[in-house]
Parts: structure tokens; C-alpha cells; sequence
């Protein structure tokens, strides 16, 4: 299987799942035997900025994957914040009723939210119904065809390059499709989607992570990282000293 990006774009707010024919569905679900794949793979490089860039090319072409922002930008980049930033204050959340979510996927954005609370100095405030500056609008609808989440920023803060209200979109039929535990897959969307609302950069599943270490993994990994693991659904330390650094 193959389990690319990250975003046409790799722009950081977006993710996005390409297959190929799966034969191991559920071995696969889980990072860990790609991972193993890809640090093989890895061992044929030298340098590790080459070897990380080779691995992303090999893969486009692999895969026929245009890939517009590999460029000259060294793949293992952590920007902070991805696409403006958030604004600071309380991080206010909201259903948007014109794109509700079903009870499971709204459940699993309540628990984001709490994490969010919980695992970083960011302090969330749920509207109830969305107001015209909330932070985040939770929707459940259709984005395209291998992704299964979104984050674009709706609107910037005026004069501004942080965004003032962002979407976190999760098309649950897509995830439905291609994960073998979707309710799983979801936390792990959100608490993706969400991260980018946080500011935080996503990593490709076949590149060692912000925080250093192939042993450690967070939900800023793009992809499916569906087992249930306590890391789909938490944010890494690296990430978290940035948003608490921002949002102090
Ligand atoms: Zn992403
Ligand atoms: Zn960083």
C-alpha cells in the first residue's frame, strides 16, 4: 500500500490519502511496518536532507503525485505557524449547522477539544451556535476524492496574516472508505485538522517527526494512523512548545 501526503499542496493545512490496490489493509493501517519500509529505504542515502528529498521524489514518481511545494524547501521543515497562525486568546470552537456532523464524529471533536485542553496552555470556549469571529467550525462534508480532512482558513484577522476563523472539515464518507476502524481515523483527522488551527505543521509518515525520533509519533502525521493509539490522538512536544509559545 501506498500512503502518501500530506495535501496537493503540502501547504500544511491539508491531508490527503492516496491507495493503491491494499493487500494488507489492516497491518497497514498502523505506520509502523511503512515506517520500517521507508527507514530501509532511507539506509541507501547519505546525507540525511538528500536522503529525505530523494525518498519524497522516488514516491511522487512512484505514484504520479504532482507535488508543488517540494521546491527547494528541505522536506523535514517544521514551519511554525503553518499559513498565518491562529489568533491568540481563548480558542473558541462551533458545529456549523449548515455541515453538521453525525453523533460519531461529533463526539470525537468534543474529545479533541478536551485534549487540546488538556495538552497544551490553549484554553477552548465552545459557541454555541457558531458567531460571526469563533476560531473553528466543525463540519462534516465532502472535500475530494482521498482526502479525508481540511483546514482552510476562512477568513484573516484584518491587517493581518493570522486567520481569524478557520474550517476543520471532515468528509466521514471518505474515511468510512478507505480505513478499516473509521471511528478511529476521525479522532485522528481531528486532532490533525485541529493541530493545524493550533498553528502546527503536519509530517509525512515516512519522515522522522518534529520531535527527533522515529519511536515517537504524534497526530500531525499525515496519512491514516487508524490503530487507536494513544500518539493518533495526541499532540507531540514539539508541537506543543510551539503553540504554548504562541499563545503565551
Ligand atoms: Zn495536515
Ligand atoms: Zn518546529
Amino acid at each position: 500500500m501506498t500512503n502518501l501526503c500530506g495535501g496537493i499542496l503540502c501547504t500544511g493545512h491539508s491531508h490527503q490519502v492516496l491507495f493503491t490496490v491494499d493487500d494488507d489493509r489492516s497491518s497497514q493501517s498502523s505506520p509502523k511496518p511503512m515506517r520500517s519500509e521507508f527507514t530501509l529505504f532511507l539506509m541507501k542515502g547519505r546525507l540525511p536532507r538528500e536522503r529525505r528529498v530523494r525518498t519524497a521524489v522516488l514516491a511522487i514518481l512512484a505514484t504520479g503525485v504532482a507535488w508543488a511545494s517540494l521546491g527547494s524547501t528541505p522536506a523535514l521543515a517544521d514551519p511554525y505557524p503553518v499559513d498565518g497562525g491562529p489568533d491568540r486568546g481563548q480558542h473558541s470552537y462551533c458545529f456549523d449547522g449548515a455541515h453538521p456532523m453525525n453523533t460519531d464524529v461529533h463526539t470525537r471533536a468534543l474529545s479533541t477539544m478536551a485534549n487540546v485542553d488538556a495538552q497544551t496552555a490553549v484554553t477552548t470556549v465552545q459557541h454555541t451556535p457558531c458567531r460571526a469571529r469563533t476560531d473553528v467550525r466543525f463540519q462534516q462534508r465532502p472535500i475530494s476524492p482521498g482526502v479525508i480532512g481540511y483546514a482552510p482558513c476562512a477568513a484573516r484577522v484584518v491587517g493581518s496574516t493570522d486567520c481569524d476563523i478557520r474550517d476543520v472539515r471532515v468528509y466521514w464518507a471518505e474515511i468510512e472508505r478507505l480505513s478499516a476502524h473509521p471511528k478511529r481515523e476521525a479522532r485522528h483527522t481531528l486532532c490533525h485538522e485541529v493541530g493545524h488551527t493550533l498553528g502546527a505543521s503536519h509530517y509525512e509518515s515516512w519522515l522522522v517527526n518534529p520531535d527527533g525520533t522515529w519511536a515517537t509519533n504524534s497526530c500531525m502525521i499525515s496519512g491514516l494512523a487508524d490503530d487507536g493509539s494513544l500518539w493518533t490522538r495526541s499532540y507531540g512536544p514539539h508541537h506543543i512548545a510551539h503553540i504554548n509559545a504562541w499563545f503565551s
